[in-house]
């Protein structure tokens, strides 16, 4: 039997789920080059690790950083890496449907479904990121209701009702994760004088940070260096520090959120306050945020189970189903 592999090709991550097996990889979007001929040097968790400490002679590329493709070719590449590592030992080709941020063009969608059938896939479908995240958080897609789902990723962050299958209204900002890592990094320069790096900045946001303030804060000890005098520093951070910090894409989040529910026709709007908006995707791990879009809309929101495992087992879990939902995987998807 040809193996069904589902894959999550996001901007921080890329998932591979395999059925019957589950999640069977999980690694950074990340891609090591050679400088000089462009050949593949690392993938992955591999690649991440060279970040920051690496020659000229190698390039470490994150080619979908923004939710666009900014590489096609090292993205090709990345996909392929992963689909022969999840189809290892199996004599047959496989089946794949890959996952692709909303901000990917129909030309690249195009593309990524060439380097998928190039791959050595025997059929390679692809599907939307808010209806992967819907069906991975085990929202009933399929009945004629509404649904919002707000999956928060590392380069952005999709917002989308979903009735019948499909999705009815829907935005998509270029805020993650990422924007408040580097918001993070800014408030510490502009305060401390202090400049941290983005993957400081990122654990800093996973250890204290929170969308609301806390009522005991957290706090942790940040390793730096001193604009001035150019030395290493540390300096003690606490969670409200990292709240005002992130104010601005939060706001962007909010924003997207009011504009979809603005826009949900009204039938779909009252199953939506019944129901309430469902998070999914690595940022919905932010403490309290879940809380601050419930405030702020006044509709409950909750964070899904896995969050971040979400978009890559509603990707296999389609595949599964690809005659239920090939009306809403357009034309061009199918083959
Ligand atoms: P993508 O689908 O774009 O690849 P993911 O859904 O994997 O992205 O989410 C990645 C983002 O989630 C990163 O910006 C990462 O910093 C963030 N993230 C992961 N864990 C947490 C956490 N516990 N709290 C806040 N953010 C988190
Ligand atoms: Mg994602």
């Amino acid at each position: 039997m040809p193996r069904k592999i589902g894959i999550d090709l996001g901007t921080a991550n890329v998932l591979v789920y395999v059925k019957g097996r589950g999640i069977v990889l999980s690694e950074p979007s990340v891609v090591a080059i050679a400088t000089r001929d462009s050949r593949v040097k690392a993938v992955g968790a591999q690649a991440l690790e060279m970040l920051g400490r690496e020659p000229e002679s190698i390039e470490v590329i994150r080619p979908m950083l923004n939710g666009v493709i900014a590489d096609y070719d090292v993205t090709a590449a990345m996909l392929r890496h992963f689909i022969s590592r999840a189809n290892k030992h199996s004599l047959f080709k496989p089946e794949v449907m890959v996952c692709i941020p909303a901000g990917v063009t129909s030309v690249e969608m195009r593309a990524v479904r060439d380097a998928a059938l190039a791959s050595g896939a025997k059929k390679a479908y692809l599907i939307r990121e808010p209806l992967a995240a819907a069906i991975g958080a085990n929202i009933p897609v399929a009945k004629a209701s509404g649904n919002l789902v707000i999956d928060i990723g590392g380069g952005t962050t999709e917002v989308a009702v979903i009735s019948l299958n499909d999705i009815v209204v829907s935005t998509s900002v270029r805020v993650g994760g990422n924007k408040f890592d580097e918001a993070i990094a800014n408030y510490i320069k502009r305060k401390y004088n202090m400049v941290v790096g983005e993957r400081t900045a990122e654990s800093i946001k996973i250890e204290i940070g929170s969308a609301l303030p806390l009522e005991r804060p957290l706090t942790m000890q940040v390793r730096g260096r001193d604009q001035v005098a150019g030395l290493p520093r540390t300096i003690e951070i606490d969670s409200n520090e990292i709240t005002e910090a992130i104010q601005e894409p939060l706001e962007a989040i909010i924003n997207a959120v009011r504009a979809v529910l603005v826009e949900t026709p009204p039938e779909l709007a009252s199953d939506i306050i019944d129901k309430g908006m469902v998070m999914t995707g690595g940022g919905s791990m932010l403490r309290r945020i879940n809380e601050l879009l419930t405030h702020v809309t006044g509709v409950p929101c909750y964070v899904a189970d896995q969050p971040a495992n979400c978009v890559a087992i509603g990707t296999g879990i389609a595949l599964e189903h690809i005659d239920k939902l090939r009306d809403s995987l357009s034309g061009d998807d199918l083959n």
